[in-house]
């Protein structure tokens, strides 16, 4: 858990990675054959397959290729008023009633500074009916370093990254963290070749670029690696919670590890999901099934390069996604890495 705290706790926006990169790539190195990085900015790392037994090296090995977005939402600064206050272009999908009084961290050149995130208007006490119904667009929201004009326009430049500011600590059965969208995604993959001891495919791994503002850093890396098999490694929406119709869960929590049957974006190859639940129940590691109706993830990307590639997507279940408070489940994130090695060993 500690890796993933860390990882949890290095911001790195699309377009800002470089921070998450440093910590995979160190954790990495020793685990691959060769680690590069792409003008994007993607992490590729490949391992060659490590056999069992002499095959004779006649046999063309699968090439797999994993994806595991390493950005998380988040902010660019577009604008310092003279008065020192800091306005935020959103770089990934807010829901701003998860905003209001949030502690946030401006990442400069010459380090972070802590700062907090309102929208503007007026407190309760003199606002009108009127004005207390309305909710904000990301647009009114600001952030105050509480530092005068002048300083604040020395320290923070446009294009600087903002992100929210929330600890990782365990509550219950849970890790709870802002970004575990989409690090534990990145955790997984690391976790799954960490365990691997035998493996026939070559495994690229890519820690990918900008997903959470279009899928952009997936399909070039998927461009340059020409997968067999591609594997998108992200989380999901876990809506077993009050308010939100049982039908519409699309997770459940503790249920294990979910193979994505389709989102917005992407429809799994279903040959390869049965094959990874066929393993699932050899092993006895739990899995559950998922449709999201909207949404997408890098999968999509890999899927639809060069002439088509065969692609599945395992997500971890996360309840309250896309806020400080994102919560898995222990056991969703055991059977993740768990399951994707004992994929990866049999291909
Ligand atoms: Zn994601």
């Amino acid at each position: 858990m500690k890796l993933l705290e860390t990882l949890t706790q290095t911001p790195s926006v699309p377009g800002r990675e470089d921070r998450v990169r440093a910590v995979i790539e160190k954790h990495v190195r020793k685990l691959f054959d060769k680690v590069t990085v792409d003008a994007m900015g993607n992490l590729i790392a490949v391992r060659k397959p490590r056999p069992a037994k002499k095959t004779g090296g006649k046999k063309k090995p699968i090439k797999v290729m994993l994806a595991a977005h390493m950005d998380q939402i988040g902010f660019l600064v577009s604008h310092v008023s003279d008065d020192g206050y800091v306005r935020v272009n959103p770089v990934g999908g807010f829901d701003t009633r998860n905003l209001f009084a949030r502690k946030v961290r401006v990442c400069t050149s010459g380090g972070d500074l802590p700062a907090v995130m309102n929208p503007g208007g007026k407190p309760i006490h003199i606002a009108s009916e009127e004005e207390k119904k309305q909710i904000p667009q990301v647009s009114d929201f600001y952030i105050d370093l509480g530092l005068d004009g002048d300083t604040v326009k020395k320290k923070v430049k446009i294009g600087d990254m903002v992100v929210l500011d929330g600890p990782f600590n365990m509550v219950g059965d849970y890790a709870v963290s802002q970004c575990l969208d989409n690090r534990v995604g990145c955790w997984a993959v690391i976790r799954a070749i960490e365990s691997l001891k035998h493996h026939d495919c070559e495994i690229h791994a890519v820690w990918t670029v900008q997903e959470e503002v279009g899928l952009r850093g997936a399909g070039p890396a998927a461009f340059g690696v020409e997968p067999d098999i591609g594997i998108s490694c992200d989380t999901t929406l876990c809506c077993k919670t009050p308010g939100v119709p049982d039908e519409q869960r699309v997770t459940l929590p503790g249920a294990g590890v979910c193979l994505k049957i389709m989102d917005g974006s992407t429809i799994a190859d279903l040959g390869l999901i049965e094959d990874v639940e066929k393993v699932a129940a050899k092993k006895k590691i739990k899995c559950q099934r998922g449709v999201l109706p909207r949404g997408g993830q890098d999968g999509a990307m890999i899927q639809r390069s060069r002439t088509g590639v065969r692609t599945l997507v395992f997500a971890c279940p996360v309840k309250n996604i896309h806020t400080v408070t994102e919560m898995s489940h222990k056991d969703d994130l055991a059977s993740y890495h768990q399951l994707l090695a004992a994929y990866l060993t049999q291909l």
